[in-house]
């Protein structure tokens, strides 16, 4: 349930009380760890939502690795149990807070498109190609940024190496794990696209049954060579050419009627491939200090400067109905200025500090009436020349985005924390396995706006040569004074960033507890004329009161699967996860008690 303001919240949080072959065998499954949605330690924690991912992760930290090592085990053990959403065909962002330097840094993961791409990559004979025929495709498969990532990480805060960090993901691949309903229900529904591809179909078909083992020796193959050999292998040896002869000849099954598109993507494209560090995006919030991921990720400024939005009011104070219309409402606007001026910077002249002022946010926060909705699609405003209440342009509306990834926080003992979201894009990604190595392929490129969203404006995120697609990948650390109180992220494609926001705002301004901020109903609006809502969020009275200022809802499934670490007064950690979304999260503690 909703929970009512709750007076004190913040500081709450600041200490001053507790906080509150085909491969699946019906031989006798390994037991699976816990699947639990909370738990406190002193020795480090891990939130993830997978009980075997989990389980890694807690092991690495009891052994003595911190974080970052943790992190990365965690990451590649998703790539084994959760391989429709992650995996080292895919890309994501890592956020790191280092306890010695008191430093937050970022690392992009992000799929690039290949040197040949430019604006017209998703346009044939003069005409748009059908978004559903991109995304089962050679065409829309960017260079994968995951391994890059975790070979950056761990050279640069980690004490494993890659070789250390990926071997409890290569034996759960061998020794396999217990298949759950999640797994099931995504081979399900891929079932038709997976079948097309020789390689995906002798992989995942038919689906394997609820409490089976499923096996992936061939990723378990693939990942003992990244260990031996280092990513190299990947972009620069026997991986990566098989990587790009599978996208320029996607396996296609003879019998399938499926028209699949090759990409271009090439040996020199993977050698190319860099994860950059980068400056986190800081906003300031009620005396936090939040941190994000910035361009290409939208994360970081859309989060953000909702959260300024939100501050010209004191939603502690909100009844539950203001509360969430503001926050619907902030949503709305931050929405359409993510899309008319976040893309990659390599490319496009990013805003981010303008889009982060105050200014710029009051001059937005000015818009919204307590008693009336704004009309979507809602014009962007100009961060470079704030002025109040003005909007500038034409409006754009959000462009679709999958609806599936992956996210995971770690906290260590000595006060490190990752937040590490990671993602194919679509469920299953492009649906195309890498013969003989058992990993999906990402379909991340289906990011991009395929023509410009609206004639006539400019688009900062048109394809273009090596340019990373606009996410909305949110991993996120707040910091008190420099101190870590609280760490999230989720995926859920462009439903990420109001999924972070609401999490954010029932935890530091309505005291919800963390557990209860997860599974709370949540809704999701996108400078729409609809606002996305869980079905459980239509059933409340705030839903009702919403309707009656004016907001109009459509029913979707699940809204994200946010894993989210906390800091405690006495010093232990909370790791949290979702209760029952995905059919449950696993939040693992070292020493816990
Ligand atoms: N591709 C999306 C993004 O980068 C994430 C997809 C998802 O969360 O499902 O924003």
């Amino acid at each position: 349930m909703l929970r009512s303001t709750v007076a004190g919240a913040l500081a709450s949080l600041l200490f001053i009380t507790p906080l509150v072959t085909p491969l699946a065998s019906a031989r006798a499954a390994p037991t699976p760890p816990p699947r639990v949605p909370e738990a406190v330690g002193a020795g480090g924690v891990v939130a993830s939502i997978d009980p075997d991912a989990s389980q890694i992760g807690v092991d690495v930290l009891r052994r003595g690795g911190n974080a970052v090592d943790a992190a990365v085990a965690v990451a590649a053990a998703l790539g084994v149990t959760d391989p429709f959403s992650a995996g080292i065909g895919g890309g994501g962002f890592f956020v790191h807070y280092d306890a010695r330097t008191r430093q937050v840094s970022t690392l992009d993961g992000r799929e690039t498109a290949p040197a040949s791409a430019d604006e017209n990559l998703f346009i044939e004979d003069g005409k748009t190609i059908p978004f559903g025929e991109v995304v089962t495709s050679g065409l829309s498969v960017g260079v994968p940024g995951t391994p890059r990532t975790w070979q950056r990480a761990l050279q640069r805060w980690g004490t494993h190496s890659l070789d250390q960090a990926l071997k409890p993901a290569e034996d759960l691949a061998r020794r396999g794990f217990t298949v759950d309903a999640t797994f099931h229900r995504q081979v399900t529904q891929n079932a038709a696209r997976f079948a097309d591809f020789t390689s995906t179909k002798a992989l995942y078909l038919p689906a394997p049954a609820v409490g089976s083992t499923f096996r992936n020796p061939d990723l378990a193959d693939t990942y003992r060579e990244l260990r031996e050999d280092g990513v190299s292998a990947l972009y620069r040896g026997g991986i990566g050419r098989d990587l790009v002869q599978t996208v320029t000849a996607p396996p296609v099954d003879p019998a399938a009627a499926r028209k699949v598109r090759p990409g271009k993507l090439t040996t020199s494209d993977l050698g190319n491939y860099n994860a950059p560090l980068r400056e986190p995006t800081r906003s300031r919030y009620r005396g936090l200090d939040v941190y994000g991921m910035a361009a290409p990720s939208s994360g970081g400024t859309t989060v953000g400067e909702a959260l300024n939005i939100l501050e010209t009011t004191k939603l502690a104070d909100e009844t539950p109905v203001q509360y969430l219309h503001r926050f619907l409402e902030a949503s709305r606007l931050s929405f359409a200025d993510r899309n008319r001026w976040v893309g990659d910077p390599s490319f496009v002249d990013v805003p981010t500090r303008e889009l982060l002022s105050q200014e710029f946010a009051d001059s937005r926060a000015c818009l919204i009436s307590p008693t009336a909705v704004l009309t979507s699609p809602v014009a962007p405003g100009d961060p470079r020349a704030p002025k109040p209440c003005a909007t500038t342009g034409e409006d754009a509306a959000t462009p679709y985005e999958g609806t599936d990834t992956t996210h995971l926080t770690v906290a260590d003992r000595w006060g490190n924390v990752v937040a590490h979201t990671l993602t194919l894009e679509q469920e299953g990604g492009s649906g195309i396995v890498v013969p003989g190595r058992g990993f999906l392929l990402n379909n991340e490129l289906t990011d991009f706006s395929f023509t410009p969203v609206t004639p006539g404006v400019p688009d900062p995120n048109l394809p273009g040569p090596g340019k990373r697609p606009r996410s909305a990948m949110a991993p996120t650390i707040v910091l008190h004074h420099g101190t870590p109180v609280l760490a999230l992220g989720s995926p859920g494609g462009a439903s990420i960033i109001t999924t972070v926001l609401q999490v954010l705002t029932q935890r530091l301004d309505r005291g919800v507890p963390l557990v209860e901020a997860i599974a709370a109903p949540r809704a999701s609006q996108r400078n729409a004329t609809t606002t996305q809502a869980e079905a459980t969020f239509l059933g409340t009275e705030e839903a009702g009161a919403l309707h009656t200022l004016g907001h109009r809802f459509t029913s979707t499934n699940e809204i994200g699967a946010v894993t989210a670490v906390e800091r405690l007064p006495d010093g232990r950690w909370r790791a949290a996860a979702e209760t029952t979304r995905r059919g449950g999260g696993s939040a693992r503690a070292v020493w816990p008690g």
